[in-house]
């Protein structure tokens, strides 16, 4: 079977990205849909079993980052990876446009108060990265975060949420969260078809917002914005993934590949029943064996 090999989509910590070193047409050794199917299908097994002992062990929480423009495929990723795995363990959180109580708070709170717990699987629709990436783009939603005087202007603004940013998924990591992040990587091009079809497909045009097409003309921008984050935010402790987005089928294959190698490497296993409590269990087993209705 073919392979992905994860080391290429990695963000080393410490690289400079230049986004045009990555192409987003990629598909690996793939050719061809289908022959990534076979691998998909085995990935979202395995992950359902993955996910089963990872719930058991109740030992790590993980969390998974999706970022990327609009069109670039973040639902239908989760749509696809996940359809193997109990809805009972997962949790999926789409971010937007904060509210009012949530600009009330920090930029970490909204996100925060959302995170997994131990043997669960979240996962963010967005997340705090907007704050590098569209706060980056339109200063003017930064008046929106009444932060201290002079914070703003500071000539080490972004590097500082670059370094809370760090220190924050840090301390997750250290305390048991696990935290893959994947940037979905999408061509101009590619954006453009799909928000052609989009317009053109009665299922889809619900998803086609004035902002989506607005937000494209600041197409540079955000690609400056991505690159300054990847580069200041993959970390040891919660690395980037550069996906390469315009075939969605190779997407979501990277993915689920890379979540499954991750649990994997956990090597977790079911909790392990002590002679004392088989003992009681079969005591149990008797009695409700002499019992019966
Ligand atoms: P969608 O994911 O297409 O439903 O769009 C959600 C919108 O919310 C996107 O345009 C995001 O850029 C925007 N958004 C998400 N988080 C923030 C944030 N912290 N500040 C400003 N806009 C945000
Ligand atoms: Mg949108």
């Amino acid at each position: 079977m073919n392979s992905i090999n994860h080391a290429d989509l990695l963000v080393k910590p410490g690289r400079t990205v230049d986004l045009a070193d990555f192409d987003p047409r990629s598909t690996s050794d793939f050719k061809r849909k289908h022959e990534a199917s076979a691998k998909l299908h085995a990935d979202i097994k395995q992950l359902s079993a993955l996910q089963e002992v990872f719930y058991a062990s109740g030992q790590y929480a993980l969390l998974i980052v999706l970022q990327g423009t609009d069109t670039a495929g973040k639902d239908g990723a989760i749509k696809h990876v996940m359809t193997g795995v109990n809805p009972q363990g997962v949790d999926v959180h789409p971010f937007k446009v904060p509210s009012t109580i949530q600009l009330a708070h920090d930029y970490l709170w909204r996100t925060t108060k959302a995170l997994p717990q131990r043997g669960r699987i979240g996962i963010f629709n967005r997340s705090y990265y907007e704050e590098l990436t569209v706060v980056r783009v339109h200063p003017s939603v930064l008046e929106n975060e009444r932060l201290p005087p002079g914070t703003t202007t500071s000539t080490t603004f972004w590097k500082d949420r670059y370094e809370d940013i760090n220190a924050f998924e840090r301390h997750m990591s250290r305390n048991g969260t696990v935290i893959l992040k994947f940037f979905l990587h999408l061509s101009k091009a590619e954006q453009r078809k799909r928000l052609l079809k989009r317009i053109d497909t009665p299922d889809k045009i619900w998803k086609l917002s004035a902002s989506d097409v607005r937000e494209r003309e600041f197409w540079d921008k955000y690609q400056h914005a991505y690159e300054e984050e990847l580069t200041h935010t993959s970390t040891e402790s919660a690395p980037w993934y550069i996906i390469p987005a315009d075939h969605k089928w190779f997407a979501r294959l990277a993915i689920a590949s890379i979540i499954v190698a991750k649990l994997e490497a956990l090597d977790l296993k079911y909790p392990v029943v002590s002679n004392e409590q088989r003992a009681h269990l079969s005591a149990v087993r008797e009695q409700l064996e002499d019992h019966a209705p």
